[in-house]
């Protein structure tokens, strides 16, 4: 029997559309109607583009019949909704966007297009990317296809869920401290954080500017390495955008792992860490050995600050980025009797709890007298997160982890108790501080079949480090392969 389009990976797919096996059409089709089908139990997009996914597949086509061959020419993406899209609305899962419709698109979108992908709509968030179970978005929250009792992790949930659903060939997200990690792990699929400034942000609403980065899901760690390679590199429009070249991603990562040396840190392994998670990570770093690459246990000892420092710095950024939606410039406008009245209601009304709540702490943590208690000290803390990095990567060319401390949680088990929620990415963050890239891919199934994902993090724009290593370890294991029943 054929495989279902939708089964297949983007390698996959752009073999059978050179080949002519099937349309970018059939392919961009078979997509729409799994979309229709199953999204309503799923909530994996906040708005599906069907006739200009169309229009792009068509134009995909007769790009093939002329003899050419893009990248990515024919496969259908879903991009979070963080991210700028031209003529199709953008609204960060908030209210205060609603009806907001960009006259651009961000640079990593255009990337993509500009490689002949075809974007099937926008993924669902929580609010301005803050949460890590997309049950802040104020639409509505996003299910986890292997369960749809539980969350599919936040913030680029829609993203995540999108792939593992085989509602997208492969998708855009953003993580500024797990965004895609975390919900890769929690949907068993393939993501990559690149390293800060690896891939511009020209485009992307910023929620907080020194740990924002542009990341990408895959089925396999291939896929999303191509659609990586595709989006980095330097841009005049994002000044925080470095110029270095782009090594092939998609390429190097087949190359042999023999030899490396990977450090596990004793600090990752932390209280509340779920047993099957510690077996599956445990059970990796046998595969690692069985593939000859030296597993070293090492230190960390900042790892704990990380949580607080986070949670000072990233309210503090997002207080000040969020101080434009006012009513007057985007979106939403709630008017009032005075120019007052109207930013109270525009940003009452807009905004929902969690964006309010990190307004809030963030403005304290800014402000005059607790400055230097509160934000200074954090950056200070966070240098020294990162020195535990450098030191790290001294002896060894990769650290792995678990990617979250427990498998995908239920709905509103976590929604009224912050604290909780936090901790979610207490094994994320630090890379985050650190401005390196991480990733996540599958490393198995707890006993309630649910995903758990594996992070691995390389130096600072030495992606194809972590890389290498996911890959051996996708081609020695079958975890990936699973798909959800829906
Ligand atoms: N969950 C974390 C937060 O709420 C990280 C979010 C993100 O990476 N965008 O801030």
């Amino acid at each position: 029997m054929p495989k279902d389009l939708t089964d297949l990976s983007i390698r996959e797919a752009r073999h059978g559309l050179r080949n002519g096996d099937f349309s970018a059409v059939a392919l961009t089709q078979s997509y729409l109607e799994r979309i229709q089908q199953l999204d309503p139990q799923v909530g994996a997009y906040l708005h599906v583009a069907e006739d200009l996914a169309l229009e792009m597949a068509d134009e995909a086509d007769q790009q093939h019949s002329s003899g050419q061959d893009l990248p990515l020419l024919g496969i259908p993406i879903a991009i979070k909704d963080v991210l700028n899209t031209r003529d199709m609305a953008t609204t960060c899962g908030s209210r205060i966007l609603e009806g907001y419709i960009p006259s651009y698109n961000a640079t990593a979108v255009q990337r993509l297009i500009d490689a002949g992908a075809v974007i099937l709509g926008k993924t669902n968030t929580d609010e301005f990317a803050m949460g890590s179970s997309t049950e802040n978005s104020a639409y509505h929250p996003t299910r986890n296809p292997w369960d749809t009792a539980r969350v599919p992790g936040g913030s680029s949930g829609g993203s995540a869920a999108a792939v593992a659903a085989r509602l997208a060939a492969g998708a855009l997200g953003t993580d500024t401290g797990g965004s895609v990690r975390q919900p890769a792990a929690f949907c068993g699929v393939a993501a990559i954080k690149p390293s800060y400034g690896r891939v511009s942000r020209y485009g992307l609403t910023a929620f907080a500017s020194s740990l924002d980065c542009v990341g990408t899901f895959g089925r396999t760690i291939e896929d999303a390495a191509l659609l990586l390679q595709i989006i980095a590199g330097h841009d005049l429009r994002d000044s925080t955008s470095m110029d270095v070249p782009v090594p092939p991603y998609g390429e190097i990562v087949a190359d042999d792992v023999k030899g490396m040396r990977i450090g596990v840190p004793r600090e990752y392994f932390v209280e509340g860490l779920q047993p099957a998670v510690e077996d599956a990570v445990r059970q990796a770093l046998d595969t690692f050995l069985s593939l000859g690459v030296e597993v070293r246990e090492i230190s960390m000892p900042h790892t704990a600050y990380a949580l607080s420092v986070y949670y000072l710095l990233a309210p503090a950024e997002a207080s000040a980025n969020l101080a434009r939606y006012d009513g007057v410039r985007y979106g939403k406008r709630e008017t009032g009797p005075t120019l007052w009245d109207t930013y109270r209601r525009t940003r009452g009304q807009g905004f929902g709890p969690e964006v309010k709540r990190r307004i809030m702490l963030g403005t304290y943590a800014l402000s005059a007298g607790y400055y230097d208690a509160y934000y200074l000290r954090a950056q200070k803390v966070r240098t020294l997160i990162k020195a535990d990095f450098d030191a790290a990567f001294e002896q060894v060319d990769a650290i792995v982890s678990p990617t979250a401390p427990t498998t995908a949680f239920k709905l509103n088990e976590r929604v009224n108790d912050p604290l909780q929620m936090y901790l979610s990415d207490v094994l994320t963050l630090p890379a985050s501080l650190a401005g390196i890239g991480g990733l996540s891919i599958p490393c198995g199934y707890d006993e309630d079949q649910l995903p758990i994902g594996l992070q691995i993090m390389s130096p600072f724009f030495q992606e194809e480090k972590m890389l290498r290593v996911a890959s051996a370890y996708q081609r020695a294991t079958n975890w990936h392969q699973r798909i959800p029943v829906l």
